[in-house]
């Protein structure tokens, strides 16, 4: 299997008409160029994780949807270190794999569907013996995956922006963010929820100091998790044949159409420097129908 690229993490500078009115610069970390199909941060928040099951000889037991990144990228860092691992996926098992499970699978991931009440409760079969496993919650969130997500400031210098944003999910990767990067940079979450209100308290449950100030912004769900519109497709299209960027519609096209709209209804003071991370998950885009994206 392909290994990750770290190397191939670019900064783009994006040639925007609306910034260059606002006198902002607006910038995208390509965390999605270290693997054609493993979303950059997913394989940051689990490498900690990682980490430890090699230490303590243990596997990885995780949970995820159907289309879930953080599944598809479980299986493939359990993979490339060795490790076996169990996904425990919402809903009963379809009769045509998604292209996610499908992939999850064939990395020889050990998928258990359970309905989707047990599911919520987060219960772990009873056949799975809990010792021989490092239990990681859904997404990677906690202070083990904001550990890792930390990592990702060695990727830029901090200190030469004034805003740093990111698509919002559990808010580990924000929370990593703030823990790691130069504290009189902004830090804002793009939620990817609707009205996920409680993902802040989430984020400062993970902060190594609890009075560090960012914000979440809940206006750019687009109808809620994992929905999209002709809108949002047309930005993909769009922003793809101008800077040559492709983006998923889970996630990083919110956040991208976000930075865009905040800049043009002047949230962002004249003379900011925006960097706005790139987080991956363009695997997610294979359940579109085809001809949907021109990338
Ligand atoms: C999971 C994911 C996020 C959200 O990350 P959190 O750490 O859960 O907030 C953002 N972008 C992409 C592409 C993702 O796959």
């Amino acid at each position: 299997m392909q290994s990750l690229n770290y190397c191939n993490i670019s900064i783009d500078r994006i040639d925007s008409v609306i910034a260059k009115e606002k006198k902002c610069d607006f910038s995208i970390l390509r965390l999605d160029k270290t693997h054609e199909e493993i979303s950059g941060n997913k394989i940051f928040k689990l490498k900690y994780y990682l980490q430890k099951a090699i230490e303590e000889k243990k596997d990885i037991l995780t949970w995820g949807g159907a289309f879930s990144n953080h599944i598809v990228a479980t299986a493939a860092a359990c993979k490339m270190n060795g490790l076996k691992c169990i996904g425990i996926i919402r809903g009963e098992e379809p009769a045509e794999y998604s292209h996610t499970l499908h992939h999850a699978k064939m990395m020889e991931m050990q998928l258990q569907f359970v309905s989707r009440q047990n599911y919520r409760q987060k219960t772990i079969p009873a056949s799975v013996n809990t010792n021989n496993y490092i239990i990681v919650k859904e997404g990677g969130y906690g202070k083990i995956g904001a550990k890792g997500a930390a990592d990702i400031c060695s990727f830029f210098k901090s200190e030469n922006y004034s805003h740093i944003i990111c698509a919002t999910g559990t808010g580990t990767t924000l929370a990593g963010l703030i823990n790691s990067c130069n504290g009189s940079t902004k830090k804002i979450g793009i939620s990817a929820l609707k009205n996920n209100k409680s993902v802040f308290t989430e984020v400062k449950a993970l902060l190594t100091d609890t009075t560090s100030e960012f914000e979440i912004i809940h206006d750019y769900h687009f109808g809620g998790y994992a929905k999209h519109n002709t809108a949002l497709i047309d930005f993909m299209n769009a922003f793809y044949k101008k800077h040559f960027i492709p983006s998923d519609f889970v996630y990083t096209a919110k956040c991208f159409y976000a930075v865009e709209d905040l800049i043009r209804n002047g949230y962002f003071p004249e003379g900011s420097n925006i960097l706005a991370l790139h987080t991956g998950g363009l695997q997610g885009n294979f359940s579109l129908n085809k001809g949907t994206l021109m990338f």
